[in-house]
């Protein structure tokens, strides 16, 4: 058996090697050595096809909230399936999947948030979001309010909007060019960024500059704002406790529309419904994706307040956007059924209340004096450890001893998938871990940082 799977892994990996181009990944170099085959998966465990059992530390691309090989998912896709497994809400028609899910999502998201326009990934939703709301402010009679401000290390995508929108300045080099009349503002990041202010002067000035670029760009040209709630792809990096407090200010104040991205911190990760809740956000519209689905089948969201989607519904024209997939019925079906399963087992106040609170407790107990470990941030079931070379002076490592990848391979080599941001390690495992699960998450975090000194 293990000659044949050992096969089966070289193969699989020739034919890789051979035509598949990996995203985010350096091809060439990953073909050097071989990816790695996964194989399987069981609640927060997967398999490799040489046999390796690893525990999923990013739950996927933190969207397998609820665990691998969840047969009610299983079953309300092949149920769908087979009753129909595709139709288009385009062409004055609709179905039950679609409409249901649109209602189940708005009795979850905060506020009037009641209107959803479905698309397949979170860049799609980040694409609507950029046309609805530069369309919004043209039917409202104020089409010079097209710039859309957003933050340096935010990420909100892959396609031409979504990287144009985020502030990866890797992203930005390739590609382009980017999307005009988009902004970026300074990120929140007070262990990397805030020298010696305290929290809240820096939550203070990193929502002054969103203050002062809108007074430069002017106020009347400026349709939104758009941050994640708390940073994930950036390296898991939560505000200070006023920053979302003072941006929403400012956003009222000058009658900008206030989006969160909520992708990733949708769908119970910090330990709400949306991450909004968590951090006192009331924002006019939310992208949202992975956690959707679990991760089952693609689906995202965007959902608007009722003052934006009156304002388009009665504007007499259609809305000149969607995709294929918007509110694919199998899609929907598997979402549908994972929101019903995150309430039956009332998955958000176990995130909230029990385990969240434990894993960023034990994530400390256990690291927190790793002289590795310059500091630890995080919310709910997600988190970001610094790497610093020396603790005291938050002294970084040089860029090229690659201390994160080197962090992350031992990871990877010994049984758990942690990501690296940079120096920043990065976890958000399903949210059906388990209270041991989460010791031995620990535990082999620490035994790996021990062979990265
Ligand atoms: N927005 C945020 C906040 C994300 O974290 C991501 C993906 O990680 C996206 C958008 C893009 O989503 P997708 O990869 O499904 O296109």
């Amino acid at each position: 058996i293990q000659q044949e799977s050992m096969f089966t892994t070289r193969d699989i990996q020739a034919t890789d090697a051979a035509h598949h181009l990996h995203p985010f990944t350096n091809t060439g170099a990953l073909n050097a050595k071989g990816a790695r085959v996964i194989s399987k998966g069981e609640g927060v465990w997967l398999w490799d096809t040489e046999g390796n059992k690893i525990l999923d530390g990013m739950a996927g691309l933190w969207c397998v909230n609820m665990g691998y090989g969840r047969q009610e998912l299983v079953d309300a896709a092949a149920q769908q399936m087979q009753q129909l497994p595709y139709y288009n809400t385009f062409f004055q028609t609709t179905h039950a999947p679609a409409t249901a899910l649109a209602q189940e999502i708005a009795s979850v998201t905060p506020g009037d948030l009641n209107r959803i326009f479905f698309a397949g990934s979170g860049s799609e939703a980040v694409d609507t979001m950029i046309r609805l709301v530069r369309h919004y402010w043209s039917v409202v009679g104020k089409p010079y309010r097209n710039i859309i401000i957003s933050r340096e290390n935010g990420y909100h995508g892959s396609t031409i909007g979504g990287a144009s929108l985020g502030g990866m300045k890797g992203m930005h080099a390739q590609g382009g060019p980017m999307v005009p009349n988009i902004e970026h503002i300074r990120q929140p990041y007070w262990y990397g960024e805030a020298g010696d202010m305290n929290e809240e002067a820096f939550g203070k000035a990193c929502a002054q500059a969103l203050e002062d670029r809108i007074l430069q760009v002017g106020p009347d040209n400026v349709a939104a704002f758009v941050g994640e709630p708390v940073q994930g792809a950036g390296g898991v990096i939560v505000p200070p406790a006023n920053y979302w407090r003072e941006i929403q200010a400012i956003c009222r104040k000058y009658g900008i529309l206030l989006v969160a991205d909520e992708v990733i911190c949708g769908f119970g990760r910090t330990g709400s419904w949306f991450g909004s809740q968590t951090l006192g956000i009331e924002p006019d519209l939310i992208t949202m994706a992975k956690g959707l689905s679990s991760g089952y089948l693609p689906i995202a969201a965007v959902a608007m307040s009722d003052r934006v989607a009156d304002a388009l519904i009665a504007h007499d024209e259609d809305f000149n956007h969607g995709f294929t997939y918007s509110g694919h019925p199998t899609a929907a079906a598997v979402a549908l059924e994972n929101i019903r399963l995150m309430k039956a087992e009332n998955i958000v106040d176990y995130v909230g209340t029990d385990i969240g609170p434990y894993f960023q407790q034990q994530l400390r107990a256990t690291l927190a004096e790793h002289p590795l470990v310059g500091h630890i941030e995080g919310v709910g079931l997600m988190a970001g450890m610094a790497l610093v070379q020396d603790k005291a002076s938050r002294t970084p490592f040089p860029e090229d001893a690659n201390a994160g990848l080197v962090c992350r391979d031992h990871c990877f080599e010994n049984g758990l998938i942690m990501r690296a941001v940079g120096d920043r390690m990065v976890l958000a495992p399903p949210l059906v871990i388990s209270r041991s699960e989460v010791d031995e998450l620990c535990e082999k975090a620490r035994h790996c940082f021990d062979l990265t000194l």
